[in-house]
C-alpha cells in the first residue's frame, strides 16, 4: 500500500521525516513528494534528516501570491493523485502544500492524515494564513492525529468525530531527539566568551513583517548594549522581507550575530546551549522545552497553548518594552528563570510517529480489518 507524503516547507520536512522509517516498517509504501513550497531552506532540511524525495512537484507558480501557490499545488498534486493513485495521503500542519495535499487527495477520493491536527489560535489572522489551512483541512480529513489532549478537544469542538482522532504527540520531537545527539557546532558559537549568555533569536511570521520585526529588532538591540554578558545569535529567514530588515536594523551591533539559516544539526547545538529563546517560530516553542530553555514568543496568541500552561514559553508580543522586561527578569533572576525551565516538554516523548504509522496500520490494512472483524 502506497501512503503519499505531502511535505515542502522546512517546518513540514523536519515533522514528516520521522514517519517515514516507521510506515515503511509497519508495510506500506512510503512515497515523499516534495512540493517545493520552501526552495532552499526545504532542500537543507531535507539534507539534514536524509532523506531523498520520490517526486517533485514542476513548480512554476508564484509563491510570493498565496492563490498562485494553492492553485499550482492542488493542480499538480491532483494530477500526480489521478494518474498515480497513493492509497492514503499524510500532510502535516497549516501550510499551502498541506492544504493543497490535503484538497487534492479528498476531491479524488483517497483517505488523508492529518499530522499535527487541531491546533487553534481561535483568530484567522494570526497566524495567518495557517489558521485557516488547518481549519480548512479539519473537515476533509480522515485521520487527524493531535498531538496533545487540547488538539483532541479542539477538533471535537469543529465537529470531528472522536473516532477520527488519535493523540500522538508532535512528531518534532521525535525529529528533534534524535537530533540531540548529532548536532553539529556552528562556527558562530567560536564567538561565544566563557560565562556569556547565549541568546537565539528567530522571527519569520507574516503578522509581524515590517513593524513587528523592527520593534523586534530594538529589543535585541537594547538587550545586547544593557547586558555585556549576553551574546545573541539570529538565524534571519531567508525569505527578503524578512532578511532585508534585519541587516538593516542588527547588521552592525556588537555581540548580535545576524546569520544566514542554520541547518538543522547546527541550529539545534545552539538551541542546546541558549540560556534563552525569543521566537514567533512554532516549531521553535516545541523543540526548546526538550533542552529546559524557556522561550519568550514574539506575538500577541499562540495555538500552543500547552507550553504557556505547561510555564515553558511566555507570549510577549513584539512591543519592545515587554521583550526587555520579560527578557530581563529570566536574565536576573535565577528563580524565575527556574521556574520556566526544567519542565517536561508538553507536546510529546519521540514516539509520534510509530504510533501514527501503528493506527494507520490498524485503520488501513484490510486483513487487520478482517482480523478484526472476525
Ligand atoms: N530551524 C532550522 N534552522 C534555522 C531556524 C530554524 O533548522 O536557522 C528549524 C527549527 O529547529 C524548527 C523549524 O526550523 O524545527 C521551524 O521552522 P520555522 O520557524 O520556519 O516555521 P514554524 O515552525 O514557525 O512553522
Amino acid at each position: 500500500m502506497e501512503i503519499a507524503i505531502v511535505a515542502g516547507t522546512r517546518p513540514e520536512i523536519l515533522k514528516m521525516a520521522p514517519i517515514y522509517r516507521p510506515l515503511a516498517l509497519a508495510g506500506f509504501s512510503p512515497v515523499w513528494i516534495a512540493t517545493g513550497q520552501h526552495g532552499d531552506l526545504a532542500t537543507q532540511a531535507l539534507n539534514a534528516v536524509g532523506i531523498e524525495a520520490d517526486m517533485h512537484l514542476e513548480g512554476g507558480w508564484d509563491a510570493r501570491s498565496l492563490t498562485n501557490l494553492s492553485a499550482g499545488l492542488l493542480d499538480q498534486l491532483g494530477r500526480r493523485f489521478e494518474y498515480n493513485r497513493p492509497d492514503a495521503v499524510l500532510v502535516q500542519g497549516d501550510t499551502a502544500s498541506a492544504y493543497a495535499g490535503a484538497l487534492a487527495a479528498h476531491l479524488h477520493r483517497i483517505p488523508v492524515g492529518h499530522i499535527e491536527a487541531g491546533l487553534r489560535s481561535g483568530d484567522p489572522n494570526n497566524p495567518f494564513p495557517e489558521e485557516s489551512f488547518r481549519r480548512l483541512i479539519a473537515p476533509i480529513a480522515d485521520f487527524h492525529f493531535a498531538p496533545t489532549r487540547l488538539a483532541q478537544k479542539n477538533l471535537r469542538l469543529d465537529g470531528v468525530k472522536p473516532r477520527q482522532i488519535w493523540i500522538t504527540g508532535n512528531t518534532i520531537i521525535d525529529t528533534v531527539l534524535d537530533m540531540a545527539g548529532k548536532t553539529r557546532r556552528p562556527e558562530v558559537l567560536d564567538a561565544r566568551q566563557p560565562g556569556e549568555k547565549l541568546v537565539l533569536l528567530t522571527t519569520h511570521r507574516r503578522e509581524n513583517w515590517g513593524e513587528g520585526i523592527e520593534a523586534v529588532c530594538r529589543a535585541a538591540k537594547a538587550l545586547a548594549e544593557r547586558h555585556p554578558d549576553i551574546r545573541i545569535v539570529f538565524p534571519a529567514h531567508s525569505n527578503p522581507r524578512v532578511c532585508q530588515t534585519v541587516d538593516q536594523h542588527l547588521g552592525d551591533v556588537e555581540r548580535i550575530h545576524v546569520i544566514a539559516p542554520l541547518s538543522y544539526p547546527e541550529f539545534i547545538a545552539v538551541l542546546k546551549e541558549s540560556y534563552l529563546v525569543l521566537s514567533d517560530s512554532g516549531g521553535v516553542q516545541e523543540e526548546a522545552p526538550s533542552f529546559d530553555v524557556p522561550v519568550l514568543v514574539l506575538r500577541e496568541t499562540t495555538e500552543r497553548k500547552e507550553a504557556i500552561d505547561a510555564g515553558v514559553a511566555k507570549l510577549v508580543g513584539t512591543d519592545p518594552d515587554r521583550i526587555l522586561s520579560a527578557a530581563e527578569q529570566l536574565l536576573l533572576d535565577p528563580k524565575a528563570y527556574d521556574e520556566m525551565a526544567g519542565r517536561n516538554n508538553p507536546f510529546g516523548d519521540g514516539k509520534a510517529s510509530e504510533r501514527i504509522a501503528a493506527i494507520l496500520q490498524d485503520q488501513l490494512v484490510p486483513a487487520h480489518d478482517v482480523k478484526q472483524a472476525g
